[in-house]
C-alpha cells in the first residue's frame, strides 16, 4: 500500500528568529484565501526566553492567538476536523509534542502521526518551533521532518549575547543555535550539561537566547555546570 503524507513545512530556527511570527502571518493567508485549518499547541510553553509551565495534561484550553492547547498530538481530533472539512493542521513550538510527560522522547511520532492523519485526511502541516535544544541536539520531529521529506525552512536570528557586561550591546551576529543561561548572573550552562528539555517551571531563572557559534561554543571557564536538582 502506497500512502500520500500530508504536505509539511516546518519553519525552524532559535528563539527570536521569527518562527511564530511567519507561522502567524500563514495563518493569516490562509484566512485569507478561505481555507479552514485548525492550530494547536503543546500545554508547555517556551517561549520569550523564559519558560512558561502551562496547564501540563488535562482539558484543552484556547490561548490569545487562536492556538487550541492540547497535551500530545494524539489529542488532535483530527477526524472530527476533517468532518467539518478541515485538512489543515497548524502546529506552534511543535517540538515539545515530541516529548512524553516524563520529558522522554517519543519514538517513532513524526511518521506515526504523519500516516495516521493521511488516512484520516489532512493534507497540509504547517509547524513552527526550535530546531534544536540548547545542548545541541536536534528534535526529533525536525530529524524526522526532514528525514521523511517536509519541506524545513531554517530561520536565523541574532546573537543576544552580551558582549560587554548584562547592560552592554549584545553580539548581533548571525545565530543558528539557542543558548541557555542562568539570569542572576547571565552565565551560560556548559552544553554538555543540558538535558534536551528544561524541567518545566522549575528554574525561573533559567533564560534562553540566540547565540552565534562564538557564544554557543564559550571557554570552560566562562560556562558552569547545569544542576537539575538546583533552583
Ligand atoms: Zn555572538
Amino acid at each position: 500500500m502506497t500512502r500520500k503524507l500530508p504536505e509539511v513545512t516546518v519553519f525552524a530556527g532559535p528563539m527570536g528568529a521569527g518562527k511564530t511570527t511567519e507561522l502567524y502571518a500563514m495563518m493569516g493567508r490562509l484566512a485569507h484565501m478561505r481555507i479552514p485549518y485548525a492550530a494547536f499547541k503543546p500545554g508547555a510553553d517556551v517561549r520569550d526566553q523564559s519558560i512558561v509551565p502551562k496547564s501540563f495534561g488535562g482539558n484543552a484550553e484556547t490561548n490569545g492567538k487562536n492556538c487550541t492547547v492540547v497535551t500530545t498530538l494524539d489529542d488532535i481530533p483530527v477526524e472530527t476536523l476533517v468532518g467539518q472539512g478541515i485538512k489543515t493542521i497548524i502546529l506552534d513550538e511543535w517540538f515539545m509534542f515530541g516529548f512524553d510527560a516524563a520529558r522522554r522522547p517519543i519514538p517513532d511520532l513524526y511518521m506515526r502521526t504523519m500516516a495516521r492523519w493521511a488516512l484520516q485526511g489532512v493534507e497540509r502541516v504547517y509547524a513552527a518551533g526550535l530546531d534544536q535544544a540548547a545542548n545541541g541536539h536536534q528534535f526529533g520531529l525536525v530529524l524526522d521532518a526532514r528525514r521523511f521529506g517536509a519541506e524545513v525552512v531554517t530561520f536565523t536570528a541574532l546573537c543576544e549575547y552580551p558582549v560587554n557586561g548584562p547592560d552592554g550591546p549584545h553580539c548581533s551576529s548571525v545565530a543558528r543555535n539557542s543558548q541557555i543561561y542562568d539570569a542572576r548572573d547571565e552565565r551560560a550552562y556548559t552544553m554538555d550539561s543540558l538535558p534536551s528539555l528544561l524541567p518545566e517551571g522549575a528554574r525561573p531563572n533559567d533564560r534562553y537566547r540566540a547565540v552565534c557559534p562564538e557564544h554557543l561554543l564559550l571557554p570552560a571557564d566562562e560556562t558552569k555546570p547545569f544542576d537539575p536538582a538546583i533552583l
